[in-house]
This record gives structure tokens, sequence and C-alpha cells, in this order.
């Protein structure tokens, strides 16, 4: 969709093909056909430093949906609670990346050895990480003396799951990219957005954006192919409502879906090194539980819940101001969650919910929904870089976007929005046009500006 909108805002006749009947992909929301709810595939979060992201929402008139905040409350079972976030001195706020010591050092979450272990891992990651590190962030977190608090309550809980996998699974300088956007380079590129509107209502702008370039956007439309025109210098795009054609493509797919159509594109010099960098890519789950309670059982508009499988806590009826009493929970990074039945996710999900919110014991549920999503995001394990695609595919005149390719970012809308605006600009590169359509990162603000200055990144 990035693509697509940023194309026709250039000026070129999109058209724009999904297989489903609705646009989102990953992050769209849709009727429960039992429930007779619109819910959210699963909350989607986005922060401060989601420059492209927030440029598609521009693009597409939706970025007063997003409402945003910098308090991060964890709570512990038995409702002990720590917020999080930026703190004013005499009403400034500190110079970044110290915004968010003074909540920290305060929080009763940690313990004071894990206060000093964290304070001492923040330093160490106000150098850079080398872009090709091949370490592990498990191996650096016992390389850089971590305790068992600091890794539990922190670095598994807010950046694995936020990198969606286990410590030994994640490229440290994806886990160093997360804390310094988060946590260290503005009290801004930390905040965290969230949409006040289901994930689909934000895209109801992109067809007439689309159509206003005289495109088309086509919905319930299954792309199984393409032949190349040489004499034309056309795309035949074969879908399952009949033939397509182009004189550029774009695909963006997740990476199971690039597999499948590659079957049926046309040999290529390049093609096979392209099949081989998707067999590297490997999925990883996350779950949501979304409840209906006859009553509130938190004030929270969105909590970490600590020590247990149940991860984070989304108030739906505040965030989205709707009626009724809907908390979403979040489940990330747990494969073992995800292999449970319906009935043990969810009366394990209840069980500690109400560990860390008493109100849940007398709260009657109204209504339970559980979405499973297997091949939720893509990994980011030490070397992957390797085997993340650029733009430019192995045929003429088309070219590859979708979260996986090389963005740079973990399996974000971040990263997807990214891979559409670099696919638009490598598009009119082709055609001559040097048209830039990548959104800039945000600076590094306070003590991280000079930093940045000295190391050069
Ligand atoms: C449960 C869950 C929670 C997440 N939480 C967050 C979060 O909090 N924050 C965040 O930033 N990211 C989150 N993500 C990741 C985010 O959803 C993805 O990174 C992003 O949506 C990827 O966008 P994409 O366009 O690359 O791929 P997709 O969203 O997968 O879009 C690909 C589209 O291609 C269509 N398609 C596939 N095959 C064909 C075909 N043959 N023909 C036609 N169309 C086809 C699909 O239907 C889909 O609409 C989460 C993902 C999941 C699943």
């Amino acid at each position: 969709m990035s693509a697509a909108c940023a194309l026709a805002e250039a000026g070129l006749r999109v058209q724009l093909v999904e297989r489903r009947g609705y646009l989102g992909g990953r992050a769209s929301s849709y009727l429960h056909p039992g429930l007779n709810e619109v819910i959210d595939n699963c909350q989607h979060v986005l922060f401060g430093c989601c420059t492209n992201l927030l440029g598609f929402y521009h693009r597409v008139g939706v970025a007063d949906r997003i409402h945003w905040t910098s308090e991060m409350t964890m709570i512990e079972p038995g409702g002990r609670r720590s917020p999080l976030g930026s703190s004013k001195l005499a009403g400034i706020e500190l110079p970044a990346p110290l915004h968010g010591l003074p909540k920290l050092l305060s929080a009763h979450a940690f313990s004071l050895a894990d206060k000093l272990a964290l304070a001492r891992a923040f330093s160490a990651l106000m150098r850079p990480v080398p872009a090709n590190s091949r370490e592990s962030l498990d191996t650096w977190l016992k390389r850089n003396g971590q305790t068992r608090g600091a890794i539990e309550r922190f670095w598994r809980l807010v950046i694995a799951s936020a990198l969606n996998a286990d410590l030994d699974s994640i490229a440290m300088p994806y886990a160093a990219k997360v804390i310094r956007e988060l946590f260290m380079n503005s009290a801004f590129a930390g905040s965290m957005g969230m949409s006040t509107v289901p994930l689909s209502q934000l895209y109801a702008g992109v067809t007439p954006l689309v159509e206003a370039s005289d495109g088309c956007v086509h919905l319930n439309t299954f792309t199984e192919g393409a032949e190349w025109d040489e004499a034309a210098a056309q795309w035949r795009l074969r879908t399952r409502s009949g033939e397509i054609v182009s004189d550029y493509l774009v695909f963006a797919l997740p990476f199971e879906a690039t597999a499948q159509l590659l079957k049926s594109m046309p040999g290529a010099t390049g093609k096979p090194d392209l099949e081989r960098k998707i067999e590297h890519q490997e999925h990883w789950p996350i779950c949501s539980v979304h409840l209906w309670f006859d009553r509130e059982i938190t004030e929270l508009e969105h909590a970490v819940l600590l020590d247990r499988e149940i991860h984070w806590l989304y108030n739906q009826s505040s965030l989205q101001r709707r009626g009724g009493h809907y908390v979403e929970l979040v489940v990330s990074a747990t494969r073992a969650f995800a292999a449970l039945t319906r009935e043990e996710a969810i009366r394990q999900a209840l069980t500690e919910l109400a560990e860390f919110f008493p109100a849940v014991a007398d709260a009657k549920l109204e209504k339970v929904a559980l979405v499973k999503e297997v091949r939720a995001t893509f990994g980011v394990p030490p070397g992957i870089d390797e085997w993340r695609p650029h733009a430019a595919s192995p045929w003429p005149n088309c070219f590859l976007a979708g979260d996986w390719v090389a963005t740079g970012w973990p399996s974000t809308m971040e990263s997807a929005a990214r891979s559409g605006h670099l696919a638009a600009e490598s598009l009119c590169r082709s055609m001559g046009d040097q048209r830039r359509f990548l959104e800039p990162d945000l600076k590094p603000e306070g003590i991280m500006k000079f930093l940045k200055t000295a190391f050069g990144s």
C-alpha cells in the first residue's frame, strides 16, 4: 500500500492487487463472525521513530487517528506497578538518553543490581554495534553482566517480545536498534502510538488516492504468476480473476507467498539466489486473546505484564473509544502458548490476568476470541541481513517489497512502509526519475546527537 500510494501520488496509474476482500494484510481488522465485533488481527503499535509508516499515514490522511503516549506501566503479579517513560525536571525534559532514567531508577520491578546492570548495558549501547556483528542478544547480555531480573523483566519481555523471538535468535544490531530508538535517541522516538480506530479503517484513503490517478484496487484477486512480454516490454500478471497487463510490477508479499509466486515466474539469472534467500527466512508466532467483560477491570490504557505468559494488555474500549469493557492480551515470542488448545489458552490467560487485576475474579466474561498468528513476523537471527533481498528483482521492471526485504528494520509496519517507499524509488529510477519517497530517520537528540557525530552512527 505504501508503494502504491507513493506512486499514485507521483502520477502513475497504479493497479493494486490483493487476494483478500480488504486491505491491510497482517495489520488489518475484520468482523469476527462468531462475536459480531470488529477486532484487529492483533494490536499493532508503532513508535515515533517509524517515520515511513507515519509518512504513509499522512499520505492517506489518518495520522491524526494515532494516540501517542510516552508512559508504560509494568505490573508484577500481585498488582504492584512501575511506571516507565520520560520525565521532566523542573518542567524541563532531561536530555536524551537520560529522559527515561528517573523512572527506571525508581521502578519497583527492578532490584538495585538489575538497575545497575541495565545502566551498564545502556552505556555500552551508546557506542554503535557494528552492522555486520554476528553476535546474538543472548551472548551479548551474558558478556555484559546482565542479572536474571534485568533479563527476564526487561530484555526478554520488552526487547525480545518487540522483536518477537528468543534471545538467542536475535542479532545484536537489531536489538541495539530497538534499544536506541525506543529508549535512547529521543523521547519522541520512543513514544508509543496506537490506532484509535480498528486497523482497516486506517486504509480507507488508499483506494481514493489510487483512483485519483486513474488507478484501480482489485480485491479478492489472487496473483498466480507473471510473464514478461519482451516485444511489448510489459508484464502479464496472471490472477485467478483474469490477466492484468502493466509496465512495472512491485511484489509486496510475505516471504512464503513470494516463494510460491517464484515457482511460476520466468527463469532468470538471480532467481535461484532469491529462492535461497527466502529459504533462510523463518516465521515466529504471536497470539492475542480478546476479552469482553461485564465491567471495567482496569483504568489503564495499556500495561506490560511481568513474569507470566501474557505480556501486553491493551484496553481497547478506552483506546478505540468503543462501548463495553474490551481488553486485548498479546502473547509474543512463545511457541508454547501458540501450541495450546483454544480452551487451554483462554483459561491460562484469564488465570494470569486475575493475578494482575483482582477485578477479573468478580467480572463476568461476556465474549472471548483467540487469534493465533503462526506466521506473524519474520525472525532477525545473526547474519540475517545477508539473506534479505533488495528492491531490485531478477526480472526487468519488477521490484520487491514487504517487511522482510532489506530495510534494516525488524518485522514491523515501519519495515513494510519503508520497503514500499524503497521499491517505489527503484521503480522511478528505472524510468530515469530520481524522485525520493523514503522519509528521513528522526535525528537523535541531547547527548545522543553528539555521540552520533562522534561515532558517525
Ligand atoms: C499478530 C501480529 C502482531 C503484530 N504486531 C505488530 C506491531 O505491534 N507493530 C508492528 O509494527 N508490526 C507488527 N506486526 C507485523 C506487521 O503486521 C507486519 O510487519 C506488516 O503488516 C507487514 O506488511 P507487509 O505489507 O510486508 O505484509 P502483509 O501485511 O502480510 O501484506 C501482504 C499482502 O499480500 C496479500 N497477498 C499474499 N499473497 C497474495 C497473492 N498471491 N495475491 C494477491 N495478494 C496476496 C496478503 O493478503 C496481504 O494483504 C504484527 C504482525 C502480526 C501478525
